[in-house]
This record gives structure tokens, sequence and C-alpha cells, in this order.
């Protein structure tokens, strides 16, 4: 199956829910996709075919949607896997950044030597809106010594320009609205 027939299928599947979590977002609910045995499997190879061929040390994901994605990309690529989380969640030392949300400020986390210095990053989510998320865990990664190469999404919300935020750093996404 071509990237492009697994994204016509991706799309297909993805449900539009209006006004979650509040009133006046169209939330793209992933769930339905992951309900496919075939299409979880080949979304990932169309995701991981991307980067094949890069050296990529961690594939930094975050919570919690980007966890779904990022694992089986990790073993995909022979990357290990890292998580960013909101705050109070990770046992060990953190770092923390800080991100404007579009109403006052959103905090992550990741623990202190998940990310060497040198490392090549790929930061992975399920989805880019504006881009404050991905931005926010690439500076995790950076805090570290980390190199972030590149970010990889399932979906893009190409309207709200979410990569302008991205430094000029390849992005990619299975499928953009
Ligand atoms: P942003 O920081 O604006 O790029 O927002 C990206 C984060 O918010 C990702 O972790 C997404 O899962 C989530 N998100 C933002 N907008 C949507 C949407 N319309 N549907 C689903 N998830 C969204």
């Amino acid at each position: 199956m071509s990237s492009q027939s697994v994204a016509d299928a991706v799309r297909a599947r993805i449900r539009d829910v209006p006004d979650f979590p509040k009133k006046g977002i169209l939330f793209k609910d992933v769930t339905p996709v992951l309900e496919d045995a075939a299409l979880f499997k080949r979304l990932i190879g169309a995701m991981a075919r991307e980067w094949k061929g890069q050296a990529i040390d961690k594939v930094v994901a975050i919570e919690s949607r980007g966890f779904i994605f990022g694992a089986p990309l990790a073993l995909e690529l022979d990357a290990g896997f890292v998580i960013v989380r909101k705050p109070g969640k990770l046992p060990a030392k953190t770092l923390k950044t800080s991100y404007a949300l579009e109403y006052g400020e959103g905090v992550l986390e990741m623990h202190e030597g998940a990310v060497r210095k040198g490392e090549k990053v790929l930061v992975v989510d399920d989805l880019l809106a504006t881009g404050g998320t991905a931005k926010a865990a690439a500076t995790l990664a950076r805090g570290e010594g980390g190199e972030v190469i590149g970010y990889s999404f399932l979906v893009e919300l190409s309207f709200l320009e979410g990569q302008r935020k991205l430094e000029g750093l390849p992005v990619k996404a299975l499928l953009t609205y």
C-alpha cells in the first residue's frame, strides 16, 4: 500500500468531534484509526518511511496521544523512546519548560538524562496545530544537548501554521487539513 493510500484510509477513519474539548475546536479523534489493526500497522510503516536511513537516537513523544505513535515509530527506527509529560507525572528528576496555550500557559517535563548530549532526536505527536507543544518538546530535548532533526505527526492542521514555530526543520505529517 502506498503512503498516499494509507493516508486516504486514515483520513476516512478520523472522527471529527465538534466543540471538544471546548466550543469552537473541531477535535480530530484518531481512536477509530487505531481500532483497525492492519491500518495501524500500515500507518506506522508510512510514518517511519519518511525517516528511514537517517540516524535517529531518540524518539521524543508527547503525552498522551504522541505515545501511541511514538513508541512503534521508535521500534521501526531503531531509536530509544523518551516521554514528555504534563507536570507531576514523571517520578525522577525532570527538566521543565512552559509554553503558551490559547488561554494561559502549559508546562511539560522530561526526565533529566533521557536525552544525551549530541543525540539526534525526532519529536513525535499525533497532531500539529499551533506548534507550541512540539516546540516545547524540542526545547526539552535541546536542554539536555540533543539535536532535533525533525518532527513527525500523523495529522497537520496546516491552516494554523504550526510549522512556523518549528525552526525550518523537516516536518512530516501523513495527512494535512
Ligand atoms: P499545538 O501545541 O497547538 O500544536 O497543539 C497540539 C497538541 O494539542 C497535540 O498534542 C494535539 O493532540 C492537541 N490538539 C490540538 N488541536 C487539536 C485538534 N483539533 N484535534 C485533536 N487534537 C488537537
